[in-house]
C-alpha cells in the first residue's frame, strides 16, 4: 500500500496498514504533518488536556507508524497511474508500484488574488503564521479571514506582535462563538468587520494595507509588517484529475468508506469531500482506508 501525503490522514493509514500486516510506504515531499505540522497549538485533538504543538504531534504520528514497519520516502509525486490492478506513482526519475494507493495530499491555503500578492509572498505576505510570525515580532500585523485558521493565527500572533488587525468580510466569525472573547482578551486584536483588503502597500516588502468597509465604503490605511491570509483551502488534487472523480471545487468524491471510483484507490483527510475537516476526522479516514485496502487486497487472488 502506497500513501501519498504525510499529514494525519496519511500517517494514520500507514499505522493501521502496517499493523494489519501490509507492506506500507508513504511519500512526503516536505516535513511530516501537512497543515497540522505548521499549527502552533492544537486544542481539539483528544487526549491532550493542555493542547499539543502540531509538529510534535506530527512527529509522534510518523514514529508510531514507523514502529510497525511503515516506511517514509522523501519525494515529490509528479504523476500517477491509478487505474488497473498495479498502480504506478512517479516522483521525478523514480517510480513506485503498489496494489493499493491512499491519496492524502490534503489542501493548500487559498489566495486573495490581489495584485502583488504572489510577488510579496515571503516578503510580508504569508499563509502560515507559525512559519513566518517571528519575522514580525514586536510589530503590527494583519490577519485576513474569520475561520478557525484566522483565529488561531491571530491568537498566535498576539503573543508575538505589538498589534493584530483581524480583517473579516462579515460582521461575525465563522469560528466558534467563544473565539471572539479569546481574541478580545489578548488586548491586542482590533477587528475590522465587513471589511476586505483593497490593496497591498509595499516598497521592497509589505509596509501596509488599504482596507475598505463593504457596508459603509469607508477606507483605512493600516501600517503593518505582515499580512497573514487565512481564507480557506483548496484541495491538492490536480495530479489525480481525470482519473479519480472530483467535485467542482476539486475535492475527491469518496464516501465515509474512503473508496474512490477506482478499485484500490482511497481518499483520506482534507482532500475528500466531507462535512468536517479536522485532524480527528483526517485520522479517522486514514484508519478506514487502511481497513478497506486490507479487505480489498486479501480478496484478490
Ligand atoms: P474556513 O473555515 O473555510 O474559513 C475561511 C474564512 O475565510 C471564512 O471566514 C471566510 O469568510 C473567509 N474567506 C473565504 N474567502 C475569502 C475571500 N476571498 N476574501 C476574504 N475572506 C474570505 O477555512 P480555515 O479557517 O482555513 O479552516 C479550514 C478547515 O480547517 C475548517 O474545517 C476548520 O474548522 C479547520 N481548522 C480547524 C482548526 C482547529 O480547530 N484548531 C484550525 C484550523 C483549521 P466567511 O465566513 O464569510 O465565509
Amino acid at each position: 500500500m502506497l500513501i501519498i501525503g504525510g499529514g494525519p490522514a496519511g500517517y494514520t493509514a500507514a499505522l493501521y496498514g502496517a499493523r494489519a500486516g501490509l507492506s506500507v510506504a508513504l511519500l512526503e515531499r516536505l516535513a511530516p504533518g501537512g497543515q497540522m505540522g505548521t499549527t502552533d497549538q492544537i486544542d481539539n485533538y483528544p487526549g491532550f488536556p493542555q493542547g499539543v504543538n502540531g509538529f510534535e504531534l506530527a512527529m509522534g504520528m510518523k514514529e508510531g507508524a514507523e514502529r510497525f514497519g511503515a516506511r517514509t520516502i522523501s519525494a515529490e509525486v509528479t504523476a500517477v497511474e491509478l487505474a488497473g490492478d498495479i498502480k504506478t506513482v512517479h516522483a521525478g526519475k523514480e517510480s513506485y508500484q503498489a496494489k493499493a494507493v491512499v491519496l492524502a495530499t490534503g489542501a493548500q491555503p487559498r489566495e486573495l488574488g490581489l495584485p502583488g500578492e504572489a510577488a510579496l509572498r515571503g516578503r510580508g505576505v504569508s499563509y502560515c503564521a507559525t512559519c513566518d510570525g517571528m519575522f514580525c515580532r514586536g510589530k503590527a500585523v494583519a490577519v485576513v479571514g474569520g475561520g478557525n485558521t484566522a483565529v488561531s493565527d491571530a491568537l498566535y500572533l498576539a503573543r508575538l506582535c505589538e498589534k493584530v488587525y483581524l480583517i473579516h468580510r462579515r460582521d461575525q466569525l465563522r469560528a466558534p462563538r467563544g473565539d471572539r472573547k479569546r481574541l478580545e482578551d489578548t488586548g491586542k486584536v482590533e477587528f475590522l468587520w465587513d471589511s476586505q483588503v483593497a490593496e497591498l502597500l509595499a516598497e521592497d516588502r509589505l509596509t501596509g494595507l488599504k482596507t475598505v468597509n463593504k457596508k459603509t465604503g469607508a477606507q483605512r490605511t493600516l501600517e503593518c509588517a505582515g499580512v497573514f491570509i487565512a481564507v480557506g483551502q483548496k484541495p491538492d488534487t490536480a495530479l489525480f484529475a481525470g482519473q479519480v472523480d472530483l467535485d467542482e471545487a476539486g475535492y475527491v468524491l469518496a464516501g465515509e468508506d474512503t473508496r474512490t471510483n477506482l478499485p484500490g484507490v482511497y481518499a483520506v483527510g482534507d482532500l475528500r469531500k466531507k462535512p468536517l475537516r479536522q485532524i480527528v476526522t483526517a485520522a479517522a479516514d486514514g484508519a478506514v482506508a487502511a481497513q478497506q485496502a486490507e479487505e480489498y487486497l486479501s480478496a484478490r487472488p
